[in-house]
Formats: C-alpha cells, sequence, structure tokens
C-alpha cells in the first residue's frame, strides 16, 4: 500500500486541569484510519511553573482526552420539555438557539437572559461571552462557577491593594522560610507547587510550615505545626495572631504609616482578639497560636498559601482580608520568598477576571458602575453611549434563583456542571426544570446539568482547541490543539461567536458596527489586548507571536516595558487612589449554619488527590481511582460508636435542605463533632447529586460566594424499603 509513514507530532500546551498550570508536551501521530490521535503527555521541562513536573491527573492527560466514550458528536434539540433531544446540524441549532433568546430579550428585556459560565473555558472563550452579554444584549447576567471559587480572594485583594491578582510568584515557594497554608490542602489540590514546596524545605532545614485546617489533611499531617481550628474560625485565628504581633511590637511601623491607611481602627478591633479568647474560639493551644504569630511575625519571609477554605464562605472576604493584613503589618510582602498568595482553582480562573467575564465586572478589571470605565468600553467596542449595563448582574446563586421568579427566562450554560456544583442543588434542579430555555454547552454527556438541556451543543475540549489561560502567578500560557476535535465539536468561543452574529443581525440597531469580526483566537486575544492597555493588568506589549517565541509570560507586560513583573507592589505603591494598602476592620462571625439538637454534626467538604471537579474527564481514567476507590463520608471513631455505626454500612447525612447516602469510613482525621465528604461524586456515581444535596446557599455578602465548606447535618443508618 502507500500508507504514510505515521507522523509523530509534538504540541505544547498547558494542563486543564488546576490553577498551577503546568506546561505539558503532548505527543500524538495519525492513526491507521488517518485520524489524529493523541499518544502521551509529558511535563514541558521549559515551562516556568512546573519545569517538567507533573501531577497524576496531568500525567494521563493522553488517557482522558483520548476516551470519546460519552463525548457529545453533534448538536441536539427539543421544542417542549416533556420530549427527548433529537440530533440536528450546526445551522439549525444556532438558528434557533439565536431565535429562542431574541424573542425572549424581546418579550422581556435583555436581564431575562443569564449565561452561567466556567474557569475552565480559555481566555479567548471567554471573551466573545463576555462581549455578547454586556456588549451586544446589554445584561450582566454573566457569572461563572469562578463565583464559586475565587470571588472572596478577589475581593480580598481589591479592598486592600486596590486591584486583583496576587503580588507574588511561584518563585517564591523556593525563597519562603514561613509557609502559612490556610484552607488549602495543597499537597492534594495544587500537587506541583507543593512538590516545589516540599524540595524547598528539604534544602533549609529553616523552613517551617503551619497549616491552619479543621481536618489533619495530607499537608497538615506533613506541617511542622497543625493548627486545627474550628470550621470557620480562620479569622478569630488571624487576629488573635495579629493581636500577638501588636503586642510583641513585630509590626513594621514605618511601613504601616508611608504605606497604608485604617489601622488604627483594625487596632481597636483587635484588642477583644487576646491570644487566649481567640484560641478559645477557635478551639486550639492558645500557645500554637503564639507560636504560629511568632514564626510569622519573626520569618525572614512569610509567605501564605490559600484556598478554598477560605474563599469557599459566607465570610470568605474577611478570611481573605484578615491574612492579608497580616502580611501588611508586618511588611511580609513585596519581597521574594514573602506575600499572600492566593492560589486558584481552575486553570483560568484568572482568565475570565481579566476579561471581566462575571456579573459584577467590566473588561481589564474595570467596573461596571464606573461610568468612566463604561465609556472607555464603549468606546473600545464602538458601542453607542449608554449601551453596557451600569448595575452588576445576577452572580451564581442569585442567578438560578431568578429562574424560580421568572425574572430569568433563558439561561445559557457553558463548560460547568451547576446541577453538581452550587450549593443546595435541589432548588437548582428545580430552576433548571422550571426555565423556559436551558442551552447547555458542553463536551461530556454524562453531566448532571445535561438532561435539562433543550439546546445541547456539542463543544470541543482540551487537545483539541486553541487559546490561551491565566495561572495562579499571573501567568499567561498558550494551550494549543494537538487533535481534531471529535464529530461536529466545536470551540466554545466558534459557538458564542456564531450564535452572537444571528443574535445581533436581528437586535443590533441599523447602522451599528460589527462586534464579532475576530474570528480566531489570536485575533480574540488581540482586541482583548487592546482593553488591557493602561490598565494594571495591561498586556499591550504581549500578542501571540511573543507567547510563541518567549514563552509564558507573567502580567501586566505593557508595549514599553522591559519585561513582565514577577512580584506586585516591591516598592510599597499600592493600587488604590492615593496608592495607600487599606486595613478593614474584620470582626470574627461564626458558620452561617450553626449544628443543633436534630442536625448536631458539621459537615465540610474537599477535595481527592487525583479526582477533579464533577470526575467528568478524571473519572475516565481507571488509574485515577486507585487512590480513592469509592466515595466516602469520614467520620470520627467516637462519633461513630455513639451512633451504633460501623465502618463500611451506608448512612445517610441530612440537611435541612436535603440528603445524600454514603458509605461510611472511621477516620481521626477529622475531629470528633465533624464529619467530611469529597466535593467529586456527582449523579454519575450516586443515587444523588453528591454533598451540595446538604450545603446551603448563603452568601458572602461582597464577594457573593456561597458557604460550601459548611453545613449542619444529621448522619444515621440508612433505611431501605
Ligand atoms: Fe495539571 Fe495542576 Fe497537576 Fe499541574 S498540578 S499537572 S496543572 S493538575
Amino acid at each position: 500500500g502507500h500508507a504514510l509513514q505515521p507522523q509523530a507530532r509534538t504540541t505544547r500546551s498547558t494542563c486543564c486541569y488546576c490553577g498551577v498550570g503546568c506546561g505539558v508536551l503532548v505527543h500524538s501521530r495519525s492513526d491507521a484510519d488517518g485520524r489524529e490521535i493523541i499518544t502521551g503527555v509529558e511535563g514541558d521541562p521549559a515551562h516556568p511553573a512546573n519545569f517538567g513536573r507533573l501531577c497524576s491527573k496531568g500525567r494521563t492527560l493522553a488517557e482522558s482526552a483520548r476516551s470519546l466514550q460519552g463525548r457529545i458528536l453533534q448538536p441536539e434539540l427539543r421544542a417542549t420539555r416533556g420530549e427527548a433531544r433529537r440530533p440536528v446540524d450546526w445551522g439549525l441549532a444556532l438558528d434557533t438557539v439565536a431565535e429562542r433568546l431574541a424573542r425572549i430579550v424581546e418579550r422581556h428585556g435583555p436581564d431575562a437572559v443569564a449565561f452561567y459560565l466556567s474557569g475552565q473555558l480559555l481566555t479567548e472563550d471567554y471573551y466573545v461571552f463576555n462581549k455578547l452579554a454586556k456588549g451586544l444584549l446589554g445584561t450582566a447576567n454573566i457569572d461563572t462557577n469562578s463565583r464559586l471559587c475565587m470571588s472572596s480572594a478577589v475581593a480580598g485583594y481589591k479592598l486592600a491593594f486596590g486591584a486583583d491578582g496576587p503580588p507574588t510568584c511561584y518563585e517564591d515557594l523556593e525563597h519562603a522560610k514561613t509557609v502559612l497554608f490556610a484552607g488549602s490542602n495543597a499537597a492534594y489540590a495544587h500537587p506541583v507547587l507543593f512538590r516545589r514546596l516540599e524540595e524547598a524545605r528539604a534544602r533549609d532545614p529553616q523552613v517551617r510550615w503551619i497549616v491552619a485546617d479543621p481536618r489533619r489533611t495530607d499537608t497538615a499531617a506533613m506541617a511542622d505545626l497543625h493548627l486545627a481550628i474550628q470550621p470557620g474560625t480562620d479569622v478569630a485565628l488571624f487576629n488573635g495572631m495579629l493581636h500577638h504581633l501588636v503586642w510583641e511590637g513585630l509590626l513594621d511601623q514605618d511601613f504601616i504609616a508611608a504605606h497604608t491607611s485604617g489601622f488604627g481602627e483594625l487596632k481597636q478591633l483587635l484588642r477583644e482578639y487576646t491570644p487566649r479568647m481567640s484560641a478559645e474560639l477557635c478551639g486550639i493551644e492558645v500557645q500554637d497560636l503564639v507560636t504560629a504569630a511568632e514564626w510569622f511575625g519573626r520569618s525572614p519571609a512569610a509567605l501564605s498559601l490559600y484556598c478554598m477554605g477560605l474563599n469557599q464562605s459566607a465570610h470568605g472576604t474577611d478570611k481573605n482580608l484578615a491574612l492579608i493584613q497580616l502580611h501588611l503589618a508586618t511588611r511580609q510582602l513585596g519581597r521574594p520568598g514573602a506575600g499572600p498568595f492566593s492560589l486558584t482553582g481552575q486553570p483560568n480562573a484568572m482568565g475570565g477576571r481579566e476579561v471581566g467575564g462575571m456579573a459584577t465586572m467590566l473588561a481589564a478589571h474595570r467596573e461596571l458602575e464606573d461610568p468612566a470605565h463604561r465609556a472607555e468600553v464603549e468606546a473600545l467596542w464602538s458601542l453607542a453611549p449608554g449601551t453596557l449595563p451600569a448595575k452588576p448582574g445576577l452572580a451564581a446563586v442569585e442567578l438560578f434563583d431568578a429562574l424560580h421568579s421568572d425574572k430569568v427566562k433563558a439561561v445559557w450554560i457553558a463548560c460547568t456542571n451547576p446541577a453538581h456544583s452550587m450549593p443546595d442543588i435541589g432548588r437548582v434542579r428545580e430552576a433548571l426544570q422550571r426555565a423556559e430555555y436551558v442551552i447547555v454547552q458542553e463536551c461530556y454527556a454524562g453531566t448532571d446539568t445535561v438532561p435539562y438541556a433543550d439546546a445541547l451543543l456539542p463543544a470541543s475540549t482540551w487537545g483539541e482547541k486553541d487559546g490561551t489561560v491565566t495561572n495562579s502567578e499571573r501567568r499567561i500560557s498558550r494551550v494549543r490543539a494537538a487533535v481534531a476535535a471529535p464529530g461536529q465539536a466545536k470551540p466554545d468561543w466558534w459557538i458564542a461567536r456564531e450564535v452572537a452574529r444571528r443574535l445581533e443581525a436581528r437586535l443590533a440597531s441599523p447602522g451599528a458596527a460589527p462586534l464579532f469580526e475576530a474570528d480566531t483566537p489570536e485575533r480574540l486575544f488581540d482586541e482583548h489586548r487592546a482593553l488591557t492597555v493602561g490598565r494594571d493588568l495591561d498586556i499591550g506589549g504581549l500578542d501571540y507571536a511573543v507567547l510563541e517565541r518567549e514563552g509564558p509570560q507573567q502580567w501586566p507586560f505593557p508595549a514599553d516595558a522591559a519585561g513582565a513583573q514577577a512580584r506586585r507592589y516591591v516598592d510599597g505603591a499600592f493600587a488604590t487612589a492615593d496608592g495607600r494598602a487599606r486595613f478593614h476592620p474584620t470582626p470574627y462571625r461564626p458558620v452561617v449554619e450553626q449544628t443543633s439538637a436534630r442536625f448536631p454534626l458539621r459537615m465540610i467538604t474537599g477535595r481527592l488527590r487525583d479526582q477533579w471537579h464533577g470526575m467528568s474527564r478524571s473519572g475516565r481514567v481507571p488509574a485515577l481511582f486507585a487512590h480513592s476507590p469509592d466515595p466516602a463520608l469520614r467520620m470520627h471513631p467516637e462519633d461513630a460508636a455513639r451512633r451504633a455505626l460501623v465502618a463500611g454500612e451506608l448512612v445517610r447525612i441530612a440537611s435541612k435542605r436535603g440528603e445524600l447516602v454514603l458509605p461510611l469510613e472511621l477516620s481521626d482525621e477529622v475531629a470528633s463533632g465533624t464529619v467530611f465528604a469529597a466535593m467529586h461524586w456527582s449523579g454519575q456515581y450516586l443515587s444523588s447529586g453528591g454533598v451540595n444535596e446538604v450545603s446551603l446557599p448563603a452568601v458572602d455578602a461582597r464577594s457573593r460566594q456561597p458557604e460550601l465548606k459548611h453545613a449542619a447535618v444529621r448522619v444515621e443508618k440508612a433505611a431501605f424499603g
């Protein structure tokens, strides 16, 4: 025969799982039918996030990407809820979606439509959706699962420093002498960063780790000091530590005077947070709190790494602020190894913030409520003045609630599974059932949200699409296609743009400039870049050619800059109007749902080492089940004995809102009175939708992030029949 020799290719890309953003080399070749397949993935030795390292999830990317089982290969539509969806071609799918949305906008106004996106979309995807919602339709009802993930971190940085984004970089992991993990199980959730920390500690015996976490996670088990605080008492801990530092004179008074404001008011508040009082609130030994404060305050370089344990809380903004304030008062920032470093969960939580793809922001870290900011974006997008919405839209929890009250009629969900990940999912399922029109843009057919779709749009996924993501240290990396998408699956930006152009033809005023000319990821990125010029995240000098030539780069990267900035606020000049960082009073407030006689246990949630989110991708790799094969509720042996429960039996976990059944696992990693379950297991694996059957929809007033990490529950033997 004259079959061509199979051509092996290597494509540089970025791992699609977590916010570490590891660089990968994707190997592919064409099979006997001429179809290009991914044959292997290895760490990219040249990528500055991982220098060749990968964790278990990244190492198995080839396997998860190759498996086409359960992929959505063709658009599907249905006219009414009762009937089954039928396969259609793209033309009909796009026309129908545009027609249905246009009709709803014409009848009920633009705010009757909402978009719910994902921190796993690429920056270019996010950009088109944001322009479609705010620029074309004129609604700010566009939010994302990043609301469940990073919004308290955004609020914390903005309130303290005047701008979003961490002041730190990954190299700080190697320079830090004291590392404070707060609400972060980095050993599981950010494994490659954790490995960098382990190597740094192995080199330098002076390095000390403190972990504040109610559970003895693998990270906590390796700490020099584990503060097993009661769930939700983080603010009391940080306030108590700062009280001690004030008392001991370990503050940087010159820095506070020259570069900050508001310390006096905070200091007033701190008076009541004596170490004794604070330790009591936290349920820890006072000596441990004092030791933590000493290690932090006297350290040549203290770095905190924090994550969902602080963010996923109705007081998440205060938790972020109280921790940042420890750094500000002691000037533990702006130099190598020091700073408050919020680790992002999803691979592109940062990119979504950069394009302003959320209900509360505009493009390039601009504010919706600021008329000057709106005018700037209107000019850059050639919109008529007054087109952009002037008020924030509905954030995640409110967005699905508004389907109940009929304020929102149609929701377009892309690349996320709210019927698994939202708090109180029973209510979210009802909202989706009630909605007039639900569009689900997905690559996997098995998610808990897909059954609600009136229009199901097949998306291409990692390994098949091009664009960029921004990792936890503000570093923008290219994601590149190695193979063609299967069936009729299309890139997310393409789907959004095709619908947008159809809506534009119908809704835009005559003579309006076309908004969706950009037709490649590179052109979309160029449009996004233009909006950042002069802003704190200015990437005017960073185009695809630079990324190609010089590899991944951190922002800011202005056109005239010598290069990227690894650290921010090095000179003590902050991004507030007066250039001073701002202290805020952070009173401790307990978790929203207190335990009671009916619901006497605290349930906390977290992650497994080898799984990701609802497991739609990681669940395709058998080897990733070896570490934690089965779902479980972990309970302290004493609590189990008191209830006559034994290991392995099925238990029913109930809260005021709902219930689920899980096998019981006994473990003293949780304190008596607290139970733990991983958040990954969904309706694909359980008879229920998972832990969010019982979680509550209370949100933080400033960040609107829900309290996903704590609910009062009762646990009993599961009765059947
Ligand atoms: Fe991927 Fe995160 Fe693992 Fe790196 S640490 S390989 S980005 S999952």
